[in-house]
């Protein structure tokens, strides 16, 4: 699992993660967030709350959480057999999975600075309003982070901080073997 405050480029970081790692998979997360004018069809399930609620009813999710205001959640079935599942989620949805799952890894990343963070989160058209709120949310996130444990990266570099996510990834498959042994 990736989880970080918004502006820190987590979704960049965990695509090149993916391109370079056919044996991971991502996730396609739902949201009720509309969507951003630099996004694409493709960056969620972008769906109504009456359509969200109705797939929590039904059990639908391995994990779901509310962030500022809007729903997101992980749809199941999740990742196909042989490939290890990548999600994209906030803390409260890492909580959730972590419980069901003690063994699986959460890293925290973080932006180099606040005015970097800030400077992102702007530039992708978040409204100023919006900003404020995700700043102030990122120092809870954090102390979430800390508390679950989480390896934190600081993404100074997309393709470093994939090959350093890879490189956690891979000590925990070795420690599952090991202890599967
Ligand atoms: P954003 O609106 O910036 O795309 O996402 C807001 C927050 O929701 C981010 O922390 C992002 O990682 C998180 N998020 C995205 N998809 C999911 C999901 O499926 N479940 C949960 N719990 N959080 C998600």
């Amino acid at each position: 699992m990736i989880s970080g405050p918004g502006g820190v480029g987590k979704g960049t970081v965990v695509a090149a993660l993916v391109d370079s790692h056919p044996d991971l998979w991502l996730s396609r997360s739902w949201t009720t967030r509309p969507r951003r004018p630099s996004e694409d069809e493709t960056s969620y399930v972008f769906v109504t709350e009456d359509a969200f609620r109705s797939r929590i009813s039904e059990g639908g999710f391995l994990e779901w959480a509310e962030f500022l205001g809007n729903f997101y959640g992980t749809p199941t079935p999740a990742a196909p057999p042989g490939r290890d599942l990548v999600l994209e989620i906030d803390v409260q949805g890492a909580r959730q999975v972590v419980a069901e799952n003690p063994d699986a890894v959460l890293i925290f990343l973080e932006a180099p600075s606040v005015a970097e963070q800030e400077a992102r989160l702007l530039r992708r058209g978040d409204p100023e309003d919006k900003v404020v709120q995700r700043l102030a949310k990122a120092r809870e996130e954090a102390d979430a982070g800390i508390e679950l444990g989480a390896h934190r990266l600081t993404n100074v570099e997309v393709e470093q901080c994939a090959a350093d996510i890879f490189e956690i990834i891979e000590a925990a498959r070795n420690a599952r073997r090991s202890t599967s042994a």
